[in-house]
């Protein structure tokens, strides 16, 4: 499920093969993932226009185009493909940004995701929803401020894409093992200590993770095990554990993260 580091390296590809590039038109091949308007309406209102420079916020990739602004979110499997040859789409090939020289195919297979438009004018929270700031951009005494106002659990306050934008369940896991801490432990009772190491993982993991444009499953990551049967802690050994947390299925140590009596 595509995260901040998923996201952002969907924002350099963006950049690579469709920055500058004109805008001949939009095929929706599936109407329905054309969110908030539908598909002649999105090419009628980008034609014309080139993309210019993309940018991210959370999981959201923005790409504005001289006035109307276009907002992928990925949901769970949406990804981009650019092709320099108009041969026939992959079956799972949403929605296509004809380009000057090329398409930009929006791929989704389970169409969790999609395209929205923001016209000219128009805040992107609009479309957006609120958004906390992008968890790249937070340091340690905002990450303290916002996470002070939290009476409920660690992991999911770090979810909550209107505290802090861009952090999913595998990205939450992944810093609260490395920082030690159990997932249900209370966002406001974090001690000084504790918080210092969430910013310090939480920078290194997003860092590391967006050379790899993923959360990379290397030796010594939690991400690396945590879906294998009978996975153990790369740290201590320890079996891992899991349970529902906020709606997704929380992996951690219970020899390293414990939580407070
Ligand atoms: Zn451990």
């Amino acid at each position: 499920m595509p995260e901040l580091p998923d996201v952002e390296g969907f924002r350099r590809y963006f950049a690579r093969y469709a920055e500058g590039r004109l805008i001949r038109g939009v095929r929706a091949r599936d109407a329905a993932l054309v969110r908030n308007t539908n598909g002649p309406g999105l090419g009628r209102a980008l034609a014309g226009r080139r993309f210019e420079k993309p940018s991210r916020r959370g999981k959201w990739l923005i790409a504005p185009a001289e006035g109307p602004t276009v907002l992928i979110h990925f949901g769970m499997t949406g990804l981009l493909h650019w092709t320099a040859a108009a041969g026939e789409p992959h079956p799972y090939d949403r929605i296509v940004f004809e380009l000057d020289g090329g398409e930009l195919r929006y791929r989704d297979m389970r169409k969790f995701g999609g395209v929205w438009l923001a016209r000219s004018g128009v805040p992107l929270e609009d479309v957006t929803g609120p958004l906390g700031p992008d968890a790249m951009t937070v340091d340690r005494e905002q990450l303290g401020e916002l996470l002070s106002r939290r009476r409920g659990g660690i992991k999911a306050a770090l979810m909550d894409q209107r505290l802090i934008a861009g952090i999913g369940n595998l990205l939450s896991d992944e810093v609260l093992w490395r920082a030690r801490i159990h997932p249900s432990r209370r966002a406001n009772g974090l001690s000084r200590r504790l918080l210092d190491s969430l910013s310090r993982e939480l920078h290194y993991v997003i860092a590391t993770s967006n050379r790899w444009a993923r959360i990379p499953a290397e030796p010594g990551w939690l991400t690396g095990v945590r879906d294998k049967r009978g996975a153990r802690c790369p740290r201590c050994g320890a079996r891992l554990r899991r349970s529902t947390v906020a709606g997704r299925t929380a992996c951690w140590c219970p020899r390293d993260q414990r939580k407070p009596a």
